[in-house]
């Protein structure tokens, strides 16, 4: 326990009449096959740590390379069941969202369409996870590739996926690409590609779309959420109105990771406020 609690450290802000202070939005249970806690025990942990609120968003990523089922399609009942457990157990003490983590692939969106509208949920996270069959977790990625080309062709992914694609309601980790690159990390890295990543807001504003701060980004050596602060502020000089936060966290020590740092930085860049879902309807709230 006395390891948990070093791990992170979180001022609660003062509660006010109206204000919802602490929600994390981007939670894997053991439903992912990367998950390393269980739906109870993760709820158990929100509430030590005093959040609000939290989404279940376990992967549902289809025809993942190497053949291994990120998700067992067959569970997909199971998984809604069990968040709705775990709401009559510990709705009054914490409220408890589904969603769903969606890992775009062309040949997937169909699919991925008609498990939306089987499995209503509250919050959809799009995520890119595969390019051309590729994970970038691992370096075969980046094998013929520069450090830009292997960001530009990330998010020319991503744009084209969007494009397509409107069941969803924030764009995961925009720059995932950087999380497990090989390559030396430069300060300005998040600077690359960013024509593209311009494209991509432009998308995401017209279909009223949004982009999440990922605080995983924090246990990189860039220090920052994905993406850059700065890069978030762009989003939003630019119009964008939906940021949702989430820690990514698979493990208890990491739920609500760095997330009074990444409020602070929010705040001092001039972003006041942040998204929370229900029925797929974005609701601002003051941070
Ligand atoms: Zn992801
Ligand atoms: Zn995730």
């Amino acid at each position: 326990m006395t390891v948990l609690l070093k791990a992170y450290t979180i001022q609660f802000v003062q509660r006010k009449e109206g204000v919802l202070n602490l929600f994390d939005y981007h939670i894997h249970s053991q439903y992912s096959i990367d998950g390393k806690m269980t739906m109870d025990e993760a709820c158990r942990q929100a509430i030590k740590l005093g959040l609000d609120e939290i989404v279940f968003t376990d992967h549902i990523d289809l025809d993942w390379p190497d053949n291994k089922a990120h998700f067992d399609m067959n569970n997909l009942e199971l998984y809604i069941k069990s968040i709705e457990t775990m709401q009559e157990r510990y709705g009054d003490r914490l409220i408890i969202k589904k969603g769903m983590e969606l890992g775009l692939q062309p040949h997937a969106l169909d699919e991925l369409n008609l498990i939306v509208d089987t499995f209503p949920v509250d919050f959809l996270i799009a995520s890119v996870h595969v390019v051309d069959g590729m994970d970038p977790y691992l370096k075969e990625y980046y094998l013929d590739k520069t450090k830009e080309e292997s960001y530009i062709k990330y998010y020319e992914q991503i744009l084209m996926l969007i494009q397509k694609f409107d069941n969803f309601d924030v764009l995961g980790h925009l720059d995932y690409v950087k999380r497990y690159s090989p390559l030396e990390w430069e300060k300005d890295d998040y600077l690359y590609g960013i024509d593209i990543i311009d494209e991509i807001f432009k998308v995401l504003i017209e279909k009223g779309k949004g982009i999440e701060v990922n605080t995983s980004g924090y246990r990189h050596i860039s220090d920052s959420p994905m993406p850059n602060i700065k890069i978030v502020k762009r989003f939003v000089d630019m119009g964008g109105k939906v940021i949702t936060i989430g820690s990514d966290a698979h493990s208890l020590d990491c739920l609500a990771y760095c997330f009074d740092r990444a409020l602070k930085e929010l705040k001092s860049a001039g972003i006041a406020e942040l998204t929370r879902f229900s029925n797929r309807k974005p609701q601002n709230i003051a941070i």
